[in-house]
């Protein structure tokens, strides 16, 4: 039997389905790393006074992206801090909180935690315990999403950040591109990139390094990088959209290779096209900050449960 072997002579470990490439452990490696380095080189992500805040929640995706940029910082004259959000979801949240502490640790990282308790005076659970004692039938994810969005962009402020590093990957972005299709949003679709097209008073860019690298690649990283996984699951999580999105663009991945890179690719290529599109940025009447509507989707959800968006 033969045994297929890397460009470089070693033992073949991966086998990269939509390139055709053959890879050994260490060029895999080196080849997640090139991508994200020449993903930030292309779109111009990073200035080298750029202090970067990666939001670190403790998941895969954020592991690996620490990781390579804490490797980039050395040639550049960036530098890196990690901030960790603690929603505070009692027996779930501490694994991700811990593995972060570690990793941050292990790469000599300033890390800092910030708290949905400390912000917003409730714990994720408290306010999704205070929604379902008014009835509002709302998951513990749309709370626990837009609160966190806001949060992220109050830390980079507050630690005076320039750019927010976030972990979504190639499945991430292209699961979001379907979605927003489906749901003829193409205004939200074409704002999706790598950074955003317009710069916003009042919002720290967030700017996507590993959005050109499918999640198995980055779990496959993580995994000979030696970071540990979480194990629990959310207790919030309920099956979604993006669940049903994901089966089926991973059955249609199986059996065309590259499809999730051509349907953000596409993306690119229209963003760039309709980039004079893309309307006035309005501010929300009751806390200032940019949002598309009049008064913001967090303004929205605290005023439903009787709590107060000044802070
Ligand atoms: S699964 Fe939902 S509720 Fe739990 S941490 Fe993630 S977004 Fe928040
Ligand atoms: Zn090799
Ligand atoms: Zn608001």
């Amino acid at each position: 039997m033969t045994v297929m072997q890397c460009n470089c002579g070693r033992e073949a470990f991966y086998w990269r389905r939509h390139s055709g490439e053959v890879l050994c452990k260490k060029c895999f490696m080196k080849s997640v790393e090139r991508t994200v380095l020449r993903t930030i080189k292309r779109e111009g992500l990073f200035g080298p006074k750029d202090r970067i805040m990666v939001a670190l929640s403790g998941g895969k995706d954020s592991l690996a992206l620490l990781s390579i940029l804490s490797k980039i910082e050395r040639k550049y004259d960036t530098e890196i801090f990690a901030v960790t959000i603690d929603e505070g979801v009692r027996g779930y949240r501490e694994e991700g909180l811990n593995i972060a502490k570690r990793v941050a640790g292990e790469l000599g990282i300033e890390h800092r935690i910030v708290s949905f308790k400390e912000a917003y005076g409730n714990s994720l659970e408290e306010i999704y315990n205070l929604a379902s004692s008014k009835g509002i039938k709302l998951l513990g994810c749309t709370f626990c999403g837009v609160l966190r969005r806001r949060l992220i962009n109050e830390a980079a402020i507050k630690f005076g950040a320039t750019k927010v590093a976030t972990g979504h990957n190639l499945d991430d972005e292209a699961q979001t591109v379907f979605i927003n299709l489906m749901r003829g949003d193409v205004a939200r679709m074409i704002r999706l990139g790598t950074k955003p097209l317009k710069v916003r008073e009042g919002f720290v860019p967030r700017v996507k390094p590993l959005r050109y690298i499918p999640e198995k690649e980055i779990a496959i990283y993580v995994y000979l990088k030696g970071y540990p996984l979480y194990e629990r699951e959310c207790p919030y999580v309920r099956a979604s959209l993006r669940d049903e999105v994901r089966d089926i663009l991973n059955r249609i991945e199986q059996r065309h290779p590259g499809t999730k890179f051509s349907m953000v690719r596409s993306v690119d290529k229209l963003s760039k096209l309709l980039k004079g599109e893309v309307g006035e940025i309005k501010y929300c009447k009751r806390c200032g900050s940019p949002s598309g509507r009049e008064v913001c989707r967090m303004c929205e959800l605290l005023s439903i449960l009787g709590l107060s968006s000044e802070r």
